[in-house]
């Protein structure tokens, strides 16, 4: 589907989906994308799913599953049918990565992530150096991920293109502006690329709305579909809101998390509007 016009037959497979990560608490800028996910699906006739992103367990906790829930149901959102959990759903996310591995897609790599975080220590992340690659053939000698980190080798220069529904024409360069990324986590958790295109892929999602945060992980997300031989959803990447001192909302919430503006007698209204009021206009 790309945008605007839609035939009867597209309406009648629509999907998307709300994935909540239940390691902190709702925000504002969470509160926008959501609202906006749930309104692009159901204007158009579609489903709406819940998954609740709960892989790493080390971080995730079981109230903020329930004050998410809790959350969304008060900003007025529905879903259909129960909640996904991808706790529950390793041996989807085990056979994609045996297929991204018998295909040569993948590497194991002995580097840590502190190794490469501290190449740029100033950015999001630092791009991978190709000259710590392993080479693929090593993958063959793993029966399993576990124990060690796993990569996905980027072709090099590749120009990754895709039209957002909000932002317009994105492009993002292979070794640039990305460079080989995580998959399966030495401590055996699939990585969030791998495990979220999985899942779009086995619930059948027709657009992916989220923050505007990860528009770099949709350029990373897409290899993983042509790896995988999978179709691509349409993207929606919402803008990211911000807090009084003009910083984006992310693990913290700068006072804003939902459940405080609920506390102050703020309705979800009064909460959507002021998350609108404060986007920050750029991917
Ligand atoms: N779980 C992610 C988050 O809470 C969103 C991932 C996605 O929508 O692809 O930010």
């Amino acid at each position: 589907m790309d945008g605007g016009f839609c035939t009867v037959k597209e309406l009648d497979w629509s999907a998307g989906r709300l994935a909540p990560t239940p390691t902190g608490r709702l925000h504002l800028g969470h509160a926008l994308t959501f609202f906006t996910a749930h309104q692009r699906a159901r204007q158009t006739g579609g489903s709406l799913f819940l998954r609740i992103e709960d892989l790493d367990r080390q971080r995730c906790r079981r109230h903020f599953v329930r004050e998410a829930v809790d959350d969304l149901k008060w900003l007025g959102l529905d879903w259909d049918g129960a909640p996904v959990f991808q706790s529950e759903r390793k041996r989807l996310y085990l056979e994609a990565w045996q297929r991204l591995r018998d295909g040569g897609f993948i590497y194991p790599c002995v580097r840590s992530r502190r190794e490469v975080s501290v190449l740029a220590p100033h950015s999001d992340e630092a791009v991978f150096p190709i000259s710590w690659r392993a080479s693929v053939e090593d993958a063959l000698l793993y029966e399993s991920p576990a124990g060690v980190n796993w990569r996905f080798r980027v072709p090099e220069g590749r120009v990754v293109v895709f039209k957002d529904q909000h932002f317009g024409h994105i492009q993002k360069t292979a070794l640039e502006d990305f460079g080989d990324f995580l998959v399966w986590n030495r401590d055996d958790i699939p990585a969030y690329e791998l495990s979220v295109v999985v899942d779009d892929l086995e619930m059948g999602i027709t657009e992916v709305v989220r923050g505007a945060d990860l528009l770099t992980s949709t350029a990373r997300q897409i290899l993983l579909y042509e790896a995988l031989g999978g179709q691509a959803p349409a993207w929606f990447h919402s803008p990211l809101v911000c807090d009084s001192l003009g910083q984006r909302l992310a693990k913290r919430s700068g006072g804003l998390a939902l459940r405080d503006l609920r506390a102050k007698g703020m309705s979800p209204a009064q909460v959507l509007e002021l998350a609108a009021a404060n986007v920050l206009n750029s991917g």
